[in-house]
């Protein structure tokens, strides 16, 4: 059986407890080892083939897993992050279904969530944003023309921006064009939960200059929108004295 797993934004202790059992028992793993940290190798057993994806056409990934499932053996894909978000994971499954090969799903903590924690975030800021945008820009790999960072800004959500720390000025520009201000907060976090993590907090407006003065070029998110600015928010109803919840009776005020 072939096992997809999330490994984590980096920290080999943010995979999940099954997601580690299932290294630990795997005949065969397969990381994407441009972002993978190699620590979570150390739980494979011995004997174990390991692959890194990062130097595989996705062919070659699937005669790995056929020649394994073929053999009777486990095999672990392991993904950066959660395999749902930019983890090319459909074409995989699609194939194993051509094939009837069995597969499974572990997710994973995926980076938006690791920079939300180095940041202190909350994405859903009561009064200030309900929504998050989880999106990249255009670059080599084309994006719908519906959904251009300018259109996407224009809701002036939360905004978490994917595989564009390499396009700046670009990103800068383009969000500008939308519902953003050059004063709106923004974040660049490099390598969330790595001991070489780096957190920048400035403007739109000073994006693309504090990314080339930290120089942070690639393997970081850029964050966006006024849940990252602490002082101007409304506190939860949920926890709220005077609200009534299925849970708890809110007192008159
Ligand atoms: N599936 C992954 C994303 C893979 S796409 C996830 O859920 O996180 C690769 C992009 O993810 C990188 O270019 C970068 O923008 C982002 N990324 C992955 N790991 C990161 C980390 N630890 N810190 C910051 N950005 C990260």
């Amino acid at each position: 059986m072939i096992h997809f797993v999330g490994a984590g934004p980096g920290a080999p202790d943010l995979i999940t407890m099954r997601g580690a059992e299932l290294l630990r028992k795997a005949d065969c793993i397969i990381y994407a080892g441009s972002l993978v940290n190699p620590a979570l190798l150390a739980l494979a057993k011995e004997g174990c083939s390991i692959y890194n994806s990062a130097e595989m056409t996705l062919e070659q990934v699937l005669d790995v897993m056929r020649a394994k499932e073929n053999a009777g053996l486990e095999t672990v894909r392991l993904h950066t992050g959660d395999a749902s978000i930019y983890g090319a994971i459909r074409e995989q499954m699609d194939s194993l279904d051509r094939w009837g090969i069995a597969y499974d799903d572990t997710p994973g903590v995926s980076s938006f969530c690791g920079a939300a924690a180095a940041l202190h975030a909350e994405y859903t800021l009561p009064g200030i944003s309900q929504t998050v945008i989880i999106t990249r820009m255009a670059g080599r790999t084309p994006v719908p023309e519906a959904e251009t960072l300018e259109k996407l800004a224009s809701h002036g959500a939360s905004m978490v921006i994917f595989l564009s720390a390499g396009m700046l000025p670009a990103v800068q520009d383009a969000l500008l064009r939308g519902n953003y201000t050059e004063q709106t907060p923004a974040a660049l976090v490099y390598k969330a939960t790595w001991p070489e993590e780096k957190v920048v907090r400035c403007t739109l407006g000073t994006l693309a200059k504090c990314g080339t003065e930290y120089h942070i070029t690639k393997t970081a998110l850029i964050l966006v929108g006024d849940f990252l600015r602490p002082d101007s928010y409304d506190r939860s109803k949920l926890y709220d004295p005077g609200f009534t919840t299925e849970f708890r009776k809110g007192r008159p005020e």
